[in-house]
């Protein structure tokens, strides 16, 4: 789904556009034509999907109604498995108790929540809205719940001690999470933070030293807590199968980028003005699409062979 976000995270090299509820319930309403488009293939016909996964920045500023609705959608339309995961990502501020117990009583099994940083004097230069104790406490009302929760931190920020960041990571296991995406800062020209920290506005990054040094602490900590590391830097408390794209990917929404069909991959158009025009036309909204090679075709085979080959993912954006 495309990215509204109510405000940017300084970090963030994501396309995102302001939210009006206008755009936003004329999105959903293209998101549904869209989806309606890919359900009437033979492909989709033929396919049992074991995941769904709303994701971007959209969540953030969709309701629940809005959520229950297109997951309505999507069972009404896919065939979804049994045993399926349906995920919801969002920020911190915008999983509250009440939306929380309404998306889980409409059957979402996990939330994945963009913490970044639980120390407010990181999460403040980052731009992220709420403070930590609240970011702490939406993740505490999920596991009071009974949803699953996986969290997103950043190491080697602005500022950011190894003291820091190992509290970070014992806050996370406190907090009894399901998987844990460790990323290392990556600062991408144009972005708020990469010129605050040219013009020394922030505190500097640490070296490549100092960011190897904070992933093999994760690494230590949360594998002798039980999580097993993963690749994408995740550490995660169940063996994960999707380590890389060998399966599916079925998605749709604007800045979708991870469409995996076959020997195709496929993104999305960015901007939501032009996603709604090109669905209201009757099109599929892709931007872009590339044919794997038969070198990439055998390769993924061969993965394939040698792991349980897990069924298709309705996946609807992630960033
Ligand atoms: S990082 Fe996520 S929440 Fe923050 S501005 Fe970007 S898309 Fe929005």
């Amino acid at each position: 789904m495309g990215t509204f976000c109510n405000s940017l995270c300084t970090f963030c090299y994501f396309p995102t556009e302001t939210y009006t509820k206008d755009k936003v319930s004329r999105y959903v309403v293209a998101l549904k034509k869209s989806l309606k488009k890919y359900a009437e293939t033979q492909y989709a016909k033929s396919s049992e999907f074991e995941e769904v996964y709303f994701g971007g920045g959209s969540p953030n500023v969709l309701s629940s109604e809005q959520i229950i609705d297109l997951l309505s959608y999507c069972k009404k339309e896919f065939n979804i498995s049994k045993n399926r995961m349906i995920k919801v990502s969002g920020c911190t501020q915008n999983f509250d108790e009440k939306k929380l117990k309404s998306i889980l009583e409409h059957g979402v099994d996990q939330v994945d929540i963009g913490i970044q940083a639980f120390d407010n004097g990181i999460r403040k230069i980052l731009n992220l809205q709420d403070s930590a104790i609240e970011a702490e406490n939406a993740v505490k009302n999920a596991r009071k719940l009974g949803l699953y929760a996986s969290i997103d931190l950043i190491y080697n920020l602005p500022g950011q001690t190894m003291h820091i960041w190992e509290k970070d990571i014992k806050k996370a296991l406190e907090l009894d999470v399901e998987s844990v995406d460790c990323y290392p800062l990556d600062v991408y020209p144009g972005t708020p933070l990469a010129k605050q920290l040219k013009l020394g506005k922030v505190p500097p990054i640490g070296d490549s030293d100092k960011e190897i040094e904070m992933y093999l602490k994760a690494y230590e900590i949360f594998t002798n807590a039980g999580y097993m590391p993963t690749c994408h830097n995740r550490f995660s408390r169940i063996k994960e199968d999707f380590e890389d794209p060998c399966f599916e990917i079925l998605g749709t929404g604007a800045g979708f980028f991870m469409g995996y069909l076959g020997k195709y991959s496929y993104m999305d158009v960015e901007p939501v003005g032009e996603y709604i025009d090109l669905v209201s036309r009757g099109r599929f909204p892709i931007g872009k699409l590339f044919i794997s090679s038969e070198e990439d075709e055998m390769r993924k085979m061969m993965k394939q062979t040698f792991r349980k080959q897990p069924n298709d993912v309705i996946f609807l954006n992630k960033t």
